[in-house]
């Protein structure tokens, strides 16, 4: 038994990628997205079982990201997606990343730095169509940047690629403003280079409409597992990789009027147990869950009551209860016939799943399940 652990379905990641790979028609590849430790599920594992599930390349977010994952898959086409400084435009070259540039003097710092290091590096044209965030969002320099790449000895064309901001909602008009004005950028740099990679489409795109795939999809959240449209994953055909287990560490009388946890936010209202499981906001499990969870122990739910600690939890097992010292405690996950997504746990803290897998701490392990 283990304080607390993460548990990784590495088959659920395979199996989801091959459920994407389905969906993507022709030559259009699968890149899968293991950013920030493969959103929470642990990156290397993630990215090993998203390549045996069809995916055939694989994108970070960071330079330090791009030295992990290149050390171990050197191989496997690799994007670094993210703004980088000088020093981190060094080690995503080492690590063999290709890179995103969206601005002419910095495409010269990467072909300065290519040069010192031997060989060309090779570049994703970002085209800001919408997003307001990484990228250049004027279509004229756009292309100039894809001139400059071509005709540099230094760096080699190998992308131009834009990020939706609305893919995830269903009805957005915005998205399709979106996918023209990338349609034009990308139609124009084809006919001069048609053996660029063009690609858009994230995890909701790809689900949501295939005039966005391309010829490469950057899918992160749903190869996890994790719903992009913040419903049950079931309903994509998604299942979840990671379930957050821990044990129930002591059972405890309280009388009518006891109450738990700091600042006492939680009172008994008739005699009951309650429960202690050693996790807390240390491990992940936000403060924002205090009253405002549910935990899985005996294949039933459980109200989580009082303030969430650093390293403690409590729930109110009952008047009655069975539940002993030793049993398990599941936050994320499946339990007898009870499950409790991240999805559900996103909806109380008025967040998205994203960021509450994101958010488990280094202090818990990744368990392959
Ligand atoms: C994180 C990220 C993705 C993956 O998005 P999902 O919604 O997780 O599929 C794709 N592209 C960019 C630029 C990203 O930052």
């Amino acid at each position: 038994m283990e304080r607390a652990a993460a548990r990784i379905d590495f088959d659920a990641v395979r199996v989801n990628c091959a459920r994407l790979a389905a969906e993507l028609s022709g030559g259009t590849e699968l890149c899968a997205v293991v950013k920030a430790d493969g959103y929470g599920h642990g990156a290397d594992g993630c990215a090993e079982a998203a390549l045996a599930g069809g995916a055939t390349r694989l994108a970070v977010a960071t330079a330090a990201e791009a030295e992990q994952i290149g050390r171990r898959l050197q191989q496997v086409p690799l994007l670094t997606m993210g703004a980088l400084t000088a020093e981190e435009v060094d080690t995503a070259i080492s690590a063999g990343s290709e890179l995103a540039v969206w601005r002419e003097d910095f495409r010269r710092l990467i072909a300065d730095r290519a040069r010192a290091h031997g060989h060309p590096a090779r570049l994703h044209v970002k085209y800001d169509s919408g997003m307001g965030r990484l990228g250049n969002r004027d279509a004229q320099e756009v292309l100039d940047l894809v001139r400059a790449c071509a005709e540099d000895p230094d760096v080699e064309l190998a992308g131009v690629w834009t990020h939706f901001a609305t893919a995830d909602e269903p009805d957005s008009s915005y998205f399709d403003e979106q996918l023209s004005r990338f349609d034009e950028v990308a139609t124009a740099v084809k006919a001069e280079h048609p053996d660029v990679t063009v690609h858009a489409a994230n995890s909701a795109a790809v689900l949501r409409d295939k005039r966005s795939h391309y010829d490469m999809a950057r899918c992160g959240v749903a190869i996890y597992g994790l719903d992009p449209f913040q419903r049950d994953p079931a309903e994509q055909g998604l299942r979840p990789a990671l379930s957050l287990r821990s044990h129930v560490a002591d059972v405890k009388r309280f009388p009518a009027g006891a109450s738990a946890g700091y600042g006492r936010k939680w009172k008994a209202a008739v005699d009951t147990w309650v429960g202690v499981v050693p996790l807390g906001y240390g491990d992940g499990v936000r403060r924002a869950l205090s009253n405002n969870a549910e935990v899985l122990v005996g294949g039933r739910r459980h109200p989580l009551v009082g303030t969430v600690s650093m390293d403690n939890i409590t729930i109110d097992l009952g008047p009655e209860t069975e539940v002993e010292p030793g049993d398990e405690a599941v936050l994320i996950g499946s339990q007898g016939e009870e499950t409790i997504l991240a999805e559900e746990m996103a909806a109380r803290l008025e967040t998205i799943n994203y960021e509450v897998t994101c958010a488990i701490s280094a202090r818990v392990p990744r368990r392959s399940a």
